[in-house]
């Protein structure tokens, strides 16, 4: 089974493991740079985004990821684990950076207040059967996509789930609703790219 790691620095780590684990994957938390090196892939979760970017910084793992990103290695981040991946951020905080990997600019707390948060019912691109339960807690949205970039998932009018190469990005959180397809998809592009590696 691929390993997959879910950073560990802040953030909703422990649904991603048991997310992943249901998805038939070997996971575990990862917050050292020379944890990535034995990584098939790696979630980063959702929290606070800025918390998240100043931790990885002083845990000396951004740069790390940003290599590790820009070598091939599939990531999946959501709601706070999506800004880190987009190359901009319209509203960033002072001193808040990001990986990168998907050619968007994201909008933090689009859609509203921690009191606003909501569910809803999303379709998306790849994922069979019913719409995924779409929960949303301060949730960014996508404000633009370049062209590399594919949507996979709209809400209300603004992109919520994206992919460009090996970086999947949704602004909601399958990880706390028990339903584990986008888990699956995900883990499905870590086992493509590691055969593609392997050829
Ligand atoms: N609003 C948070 C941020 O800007 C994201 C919230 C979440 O991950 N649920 O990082």
């Amino acid at each position: 089974a691929p390993v997959i790691g879910v950073l560990a620095l802040q953030g909703d780590v422990r649904e991603h493991l048991i997310a992943l684990a249901a998805a038939d994957a070997v996971a575990r938390p990862v917050r050292r740079p020379e944890e990535l090196a034995e990584l098939d892939g790696l979630v980063l979760p959702g929290g606070e985004s800025t918390t998240i970017s100043k931790l990885a910084v002083l845990f000396g793992v951004m740069e790390p990821l940003r290599a590790r990103v820009a070598a091939g290695m599939p990531v999946y981040g959501t709601c706070a684990g999506m800004i880190m991946l987009a190359d901009k951020i319209l509203d960033p905080r002072s001193g808040q950076e990001t990986i990168g990997g998907i050619d968007m600019i994201v909008r933090r707390n689009a859609f509203g207040r921690q009191n606003e948060s909501f569910e809803a019912a999303v379709d998306v691109k790849g994922i069979e059967g019913d719409p995924v339960e779409g929960v949303f807690i301060r949730a960014p949205w996508v404000e633009s996509v370049g062209a590399g970039a594919e949507v996979l998932a709209e809400h209300a009018g603004h992109v919520v789930a994206v992919r460009q190469g090996n970086v999947l990005a949704t602004s909601f959180h399958p990880e706390l609703t028990g339903d584990h397809r986008v888990h699956s998809l995900f883990v499905d592009m870590v086992r493509a790219n590691r055969t593609a590696e392997s050829l």
